[in-house]
């Protein structure tokens, strides 16, 4: 039992507060295992939505997996730049599995038409009977729409799973989305790190030699630098960051910049 990761942030006649299912409290002994199997698929969902931190922005890495029968019959994590959606690519991967199936995914699928097609959409589509998802997605197109969609389609919809480690995956996405701007982290700097970003951040930004903002952003496993020629003050650094989309930023603890955020009170965390 993994209780202490489970913070249901939603409820539901169908389920009890630990998000499961009533029918299976009632059997007795078979409740223990019936946790450990969701806490282990939701594991696996959160595994791989951690591999595409820093690759996915203005998205949110999410991992996904359907389960059917006690067996994985698709994996699926967001794609490199946001699309296609994690839940997308693990239907696609369980094709007709998908029938009867129960889908582990860390976000509330989207609801709402945007660059590709709502994800509930696909999930009723596929015949899934039941889906657990560890958070409500904040985005005020989805914000708990999603799950009365899919609960409006009779699939049992359960919240809170394995919430805290979601949380702290999808942290950028969440400040963004609450503040305009995204998580930065100061960390101490090495001459290894010097002019890299560690892979879980959408960029980094610094000084230039000329003292001139300069901001590195990931695209895939390729940088692209920019320098903001207008940009002095770090409050609106940050603003610009997160208008293009940035979740996660990166300073350097040595560069002045790392200071400036400091005492404009800014920095969200001095390590990852
Ligand atoms: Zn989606």
């Amino acid at each position: 039992m993994r209780r202490t990761e489970m913070t249901p942030q939603d409820s539901s006649p169908a389920v009890d507060a630990m998000g499961v299912s009533r029918s299976c409290i009632d059997r007795g002994d078979l409740v223990d295992k019936a946790d450990d199997d969701h806490a282990r698929w939701m594991h696996e969902a959160l595994t791989l939505a951690r591999t595409m931190q820093g690759l996915v922005w203005p998205n949110p890495a999410v991992g996904c997996i359907v389960v059917n029968d006690g067996l994985a019959v698709g994996r699926g994590r967001t794609q490199i730049g946001g699309r296609p959606h994690a839940e997308r690519v693990a239907l696609e991967n369980a094709k007709e599995r998908a029938q009867g199936a129960t889908l582990y995914v860390t976000l509330e699928p989207c609801c709402h038409w945007g660059k590709t097609p709502p994800c509930t959409d696909a999930i009723i589509a596929a015949g899934v009977t039941a889906v657990f998802a560890a958070l409500q997605d904040p985005d005020a197109r989805v914000n708990g729409e999603g799950f009365a969609t899919l609960r409006r389609a009779g699939i049992d919809v359960n919240v809170g799973l394995g919430a805290d480690m979601a949380a702290h995956i999808v942290r950028g996405f969440f400040k963004r989305i609450a503040t305009g701007r995204p998580f930065v982290s100061v960390v101490p700097s090495t001459i290894e790190s010097r002019g890299r970003v560690p892979s879980t951040y959408d960029g980094a930004a610094f000084t230039g030699e000329n003292g001139s903002l300069r901001l590195l952003l990931r695209a895939g496993n390729t940088f692209r630098e920019i320098e903001l020629m207008s940009i002095r003050q770090a409050e609106h650094l940050l603003t610009y960051c997160g208008r293009i989309g940035l979740t996660t930023l990166l300073v350097m603890d040595s560069d002045p910049l790392a200071r400036h955020l400091r005492d404009a009170g800014l920095v969200d965390s001095c390590s990852d």
